[in-house]
């Protein structure tokens, strides 16, 4: 679908839930190369892209460099790749796994970074994230103890199934720790993929990472 058809389920969605929810679209742009596609992306008004490899992305920033874009990690970053990726100075890290992960950013970074803490809320032995048990207590440590980590909130991967009950309740899940996390700074709960995102909002996202769905219209 265009990022018009999108808004527009987005924005059936969000009333389903609320009014006052303000959902901000990160178009994920992992299965392509041409630089085109994310040109006329960015000519229909979208300015939030995600891309879940170093390498890929650092090709992305330096081809449109010229271009205002806000540049979102949302891979498993591994700690020998930190540094080439500070260095293309991204909008937001989305997927900090562990206080651990946490620590090796900090260290690196010159200055504070936005990040999100990656929660495997489906309990799916596949997926990256912390364990939803762990997560407001490694949120709260890396918060009082890494200065270079600014904390943003939570991102989550919802259950990889057909039961639309699972999947709703690996987003519900999040969003109560998200709530729980509202007084000590969290602003986003990026919840929500092509094939979710409408289940993700309902249950209270305010950031979705699209790529499939969206990018077909753009190839
Ligand atoms: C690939 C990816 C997405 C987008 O998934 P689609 O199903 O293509 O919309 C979102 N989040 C993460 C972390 C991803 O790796």
């Amino acid at each position: 679908m265009t990022l018009d058809e999108l808004i527009q389920k987005v924005e059936a969605a969000r009333l389903k839930r609320s009014e006052h929810l303000i959902v901000q679209i990160v178009a994920v742009t992992k299965y392509t190369n041409n630089p085109e596609v994310l040109k006329r992306l960015f000519e229909d008004g979208q300015r939030a892209f995600g891309e879940n490899r170093v390498q890929d992305m650092e090709e992305k920033v330096k081809t449109l460099e010229d271009l205002p874009i806000e540049w979102h990690f949302i891979g498993n970053l591994q700690k020998n790749k930190i540094n080439k990726l500070l260095k293309l100075n991204p909008f937001m890290i989305q997927s900090i796994n562990s206080y651990e992960l946490a620590e090796a950013i900090n260290k690196r970074a010159k200055k504070p970074v936005r990040c999100l803490i990656e929660i495997n809320s489906s309990g799916e032995p596949t997926k990256h994230g912390m364990a939803p048990e762990v997560a407001v207590d490694t949120y709260l440590r890396i918060k009082e103890n890494l200065l270079n980590i600014n904390l943003q909130g939570v991102m989550t991967i919802g259950a990889h199934s057909n039961d639309e009950k699972k999947i709703r309740e690996s987003f519900r899940k999040t969003y109560k720790i998200f709530e729980q996390l509202k007084p000590h700074g969290a602003k986003i709960c990026s919840m929500g993929m092509s094939r979710d995102f409408e289940i993700a909002i309902e249950e209270g996202s305010n950031m979705i990472r699209i790529g499939r769905a969206l990018i077909e219209s753009y190839i």
